[in-house]
């Protein structure tokens, strides 16, 4: 079991889609304890503020460090010691794939959601890590948050089904995955746009209609072919839109021999 906290002060905006789908399963079942706690509930004053001017001037509010401080205390009476605690921040190191492995591992996590301004910096003094879920800045750290328990939870085993189509998607081996089809084998695309048809050779009926085929390979039954297929299509996706990834993939004979192969051709056309 894996077991989170979530420190916000819009306990809601985690709570509704946390409810949903399978995270909203795997917490029904207990396979993630997911705690979401009100940073208010924290506070010693009647109006419960948790903000407060920057010193320094300038302009927006900061998240005082004494709620979260106390936050922390309470999470770490009642789980005990180590806490992995989280701050979100467009600041932090990049959350990856790997990064998400990494932290399945971790036995329970504590993910702080900043708002206006971020956090007082000494809040920094309790946090074991600090993400950024990608160079964008959000008004808070509710999304990020989520992001991060999604991309983290489907490596806790029994909470994805099927644990062999976690370790062939995309990033977990350093590739893209290969495109998926599904039932029907033949569509006609309602519009005649062309942008979004999937390669040269599909076939235009009338009134400019064009008819969508799944690739033969698929319907072969032949899975020798097919795996060769889905690897090629894999890498050539890769090289493609992320050739960044190529470098620290982990390949086997026929890949690196099928990405040779595509490299060639390629060079080829230039
Ligand atoms: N002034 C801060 C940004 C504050 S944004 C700065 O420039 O660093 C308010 C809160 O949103 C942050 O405290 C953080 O919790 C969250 N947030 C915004 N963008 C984020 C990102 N890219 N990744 C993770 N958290 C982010």
């Amino acid at each position: 079991m894996a077991t989170f906290d979530i420190v916000t002060i819009f306990p809601a905006m985690i709570e509704q889609p946390l409810a949903a789908g399978i995270i909203g399963r795997a917490i029904g079942r207990g396979t993630l304890d997911v705690k979401v706690l009100d940073l208010r509930d924290f506070t010693t004053d009647r109006h419960r503020v948790v903000d407060d001017v920057p010193y320094g001037g300038g302009p927006g509010m900061v998240l005082k460090p004494d709620p979260i401080f106390r936050a922390l205390d309470a999470i770490e009476a009642e789980r005990g010691r180590p806490l992995t605690v989280i701050l979100t921040s467009p600041q932090g190191a990049r959350f990856t794939q790997a990064v998400a492995q990494r932290l399945s591992g971790a036995e329970h996590i504590v993910l702080l959601c900043g708002r206006y301004e971020g956090f007082d910096d000494r809040v920094r003094e309790r946090v074991t890590e600090e993400l950024s879920i990608g160079d964008y800045v959000l008004t808070g750290g509710e999304l990020p948050a989520l992001v991060i328990l999604d991309a983290v939870a489907r490596f806790v085993p029994g909470v994805v089904g099927d644990e062999q189509s976690v370790a062939e998607d995309s990033f977990s081996r350093g590739l893209l995955d290969f495109p998926q089809y599904t039932r029907p084998a033949e569509i006609a695309s309602g519009t005649a746009d062309a942008r979004f048809a999937s390669d040269g050779d599909d076939a235009v009926s009338g009134e400019g209609e064009r008819i969508l085929r799944v690739p033969d390979v698929l319907l072969s039954g032949n899975h020798a072919e097919i795996r060769r297929w889905r690897k090629r299509e894999a890498l050539s996706r890769t090289l493609t839109r992320r050739p960044d990834l190529l470098d620290g993939a982990t390949l086997d004979d026929e890949e690196a021999e099928l990405l040779r192969e595509l490299k060639g051709a390629r060079d080829g056309r230039d």
